[in-house]
């Protein structure tokens, strides 16, 4: 099985397929986004200042972001991972060439999920996660909604709407991700290493054309 980049503007489906990949075949989730709202709720200094860019949309700095995955690449010891939310721009991508060059890391697969402004923003405001395990949930899309209203269907955490998604700081994000991230979708071409998949509502969908890109068995 191979490891996995995935690379996607806001609610494409990241979280849900990093978990399918958890729950069947054992992968490693390595989520930038979760550890920074594990530092907010932590009060860190770090959380104080994360804080503040991703209420806006904004991007936190490379050099923070690129020190907490290397800290995570080196635990995870041979075993199948997700990088969902990293690389993000240019500089992290080839940060991460250069991390696992010398962590001796090859069967890596790049996938960009290609989903487009008004489907992303549909599904943003629709979007629910839970506060205890960050499963995320969503209201416009029957497929994916929980089963009780509110709570988690995993650990019946209480679900809420996350406070970087609204309207707002969803355009500025997508803007982020077209301006920093597509770039980065061009670098992983040049290289080779990328497969493009086309959204689809239905989550078990999407879950087969990744098991089949990553030869999961
Ligand atoms: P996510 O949970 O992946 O949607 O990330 C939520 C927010 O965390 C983003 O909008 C950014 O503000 C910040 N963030 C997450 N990952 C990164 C990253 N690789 N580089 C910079 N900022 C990040």
């Amino acid at each position: 099985m191979k490891s996995v980049i995935f690379i996607a503007p806001p609610a494409a489906g990241k979280g849900t397929q990093s978990s399918i990949l958890m729950e069947n075949y054992g992968y490693t989730h390595i989520s930038t986004g979760d550890m920074l709202r594990e530092e907010i709720s932590n009060n860190t200094s770090l959380g104080v200042k994360a804080n503040e860019i991703m209420a806006k949309g904004g991007l936190v700095d490379d050099e923070i972001i690129i020190g907490m995955v290397e800290n995570k690449l080196n635990s995870v010891k041979g075993k199948p991972f997700i990088l969902d939310g990293f690389p993000r721009t240019l500089n992290q991508a080839k940060a991460l060439d250069s991390l696992l060059a010398k962590l001796n890391i090859e069967d890596i697969k790049v996938i960009y999920i290609d989903l487009d402004l008004e489907t992303a923003l549909k599904r943003t405001l629709g979007r629910v996660t839970c506060t205890k395990c960050g499963a995320s949930f969503n209201l416009n899309n029957p497929d994916c909604m929980p089963k009780v209203k509110g709570i988690c269907d995993n650990c019946q955490g209480e679900l809420v709407v996350r406070e970087d998604d609204n309207e707002e700081s969803f355009r500025n994000r997508f803007e982020t991700f077209i301006n920093n991230t597509k770039p980065i979708v061009d670098y992983y071409k040049e290289h080779n290493n990328l497969a493009i998949i086309e959204p689809n509502n239905d989550k078990m969908v999407v879950a087969t054309m990744i098991k089949d890109i990553l030869n999961c068995e």
